[in-house]
């Protein structure tokens, strides 16, 4: 399979599970390129996408040196807080914020305000980053004094499992956990979006309200 063909079945299932849903607001595809090299990023990119997702430093640094295009940047891996000030300037959206140290670190060294998800760990299994929801809640509350975190909404990665319902029920989860704390209009913090949906889920996660997904492994494979 090309990347061409790739995105045309992913384009399709976008679709249908859109419709499946009868949604027909905006679904926006992060093609996440840290798997593979710039030549495949390029690749992408002249496929129409624009939005490009890494994990890494490193990752985000090397795709940039060598692409010059207009290009929606996010970052999606766990961010160390000492390298926000490498990172804030070169990215467009955060999808990892997790913690008050790393949202004191943004205000600090942001000159606009930074489009920011909060991760949230919505399953709960240990090995996950992110808040529980509860948390999520009232570090929302505590960023209404930050203006240079804006809180675009809340990212989740569901659990591996074949189970499509144990799926199904994270990512209603995180959409009831985005309704109620878009109900709260916190300064800062309008919490409209939801970031969710990976190769192997993204459907499911569509069918429940997504409006970024991330996907790696099924649009290029990996190491290429
Ligand atoms: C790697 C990664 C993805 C993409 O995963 P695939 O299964 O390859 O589509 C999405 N989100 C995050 C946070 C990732 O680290």
């Amino acid at each position: 399979m090309t990347i061409k063909q790739n995105y045309e079945r992913i384009s399709e299932q976008i679709r249908s599970a859109k419709s499946r849903s009868n949604r027909d607001d905006q679904v926006t595809l992060i093609a996440v390129t840290k798997e593979v090299s710039v030549h495949v990023a390029k690749e992408v990119l002249e496929l129409g996408i624009n939005q490009l997702g890494e994990n890494r430093f490193e990752g985000l640094q090397d795709k940039q040196d060598h692409i010059n295009t207009d290009v929606v940047w996010h970052f999606i891996g766990s961010l160390q807080t000492r390298k926000v000030k490498d990172i804030i300037h070169r990215i467009d959206y955060l999808h990892s914020l997790d913690r008050m140290s790393l949202a004191n670190e943004i205000q600090k060294r942001a000159n606009e305000p930074l489009k920011c998800f909060i991760q949230v760990n919505i399953s709960g299994e240990e090995s996950k980053h992110g808040l529980s929801p509860e948390e999520a809640v009232n570090f929302a509350r505590e960023l209404a004094e930050l203006d240079k975190v804006y809180v675009v909404g809340l990212m989740t990665m569901a659990p591996y499992t074949e189970d499509q319902q144990v799926i199904r029920n994270s990512f209603k989860g995180l959409k009831d956990l985005q309704t109620k704390i878009k109900g709260l209009e916190i300064a800062n913090v309008p919490c409209n979006e939801l970031s969710m949906g990976m190769s192997n889920d993204f459907e499911i996660a569509i069918e429940e309200g997504a409006t970024f997904i991330r996907i790696g492994t099924d649009l290029v494979g990996k190491g290429r």
